[in-house]
């Protein structure tokens, strides 16, 4: 497994909300979330992993995936070569730029989206409006398709 494969994992199974109170996490950094609310602290896959290794030293595959559940593929790739060191501060792991809670994808958070959507949307309507009460701009814009055409 490439670590790009790998992170693809861990970035599909970040935790995002929180499961004490439900709300918004945001990423700490070296897999560790802290919940907006009520500062639950959660871990993702990589996190569990590299705190049992702080917390207890190197152990085998068998040993960590028993005492983390995280399954023994991914606890076999994170094991390799020094990838737990490497990988927790990797750039695939996001905030959104808006709010600053921990996304998948993209550059901001599904909330902020719909509020940022919200937003274009009502400018539109405005927008709109304007164009209609302002004769001029609507001259303007004749005139620019006339002299368009015109040029062809
Ligand atoms: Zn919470
Ligand atoms: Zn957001």
């Amino acid at each position: 497994m490439t670590d790009k494969e790998l992170l693809k994992i861990l970035v599909e199974k970040r935790p995002v909300t929180c499961i004490e109170c439900g709300g918004k996490l945001t990423y700490d950094g070296l897999g560790e979330y802290k919940c907006m609310e009520c500062g639950n602290v959660q871990l993702d896959d990589f996190g569990k992993v590299r705190r049992f290794l702080v917390e207890n030293g190197p152990r085998p595959a068998p040993v960590v995936v028993a005492a983390t559940g995280v399954p023994g593929h991914l606890v076999t790739e994170l094991l390799k070569g020094g990838r737990i060191e490497t990988i927790g501060n990797s750039k695939v792991f996001i905030n959104c730029q808006n709010c600053g809670c921990a996304i998948r994808y993209g550059r901001i958070c599904p909330d902020c989206a719909q509020n940022v959507a919200q937003k274009i949307a009502l400018e539109m309507v405005v927008g709109e409006k304007a164009h209609k009460e302002e004769p001029g701009k609507v001259h303007n814009t004749m005139k620019m398709r006339y002299f368009g055409s015109n040029k062809k």
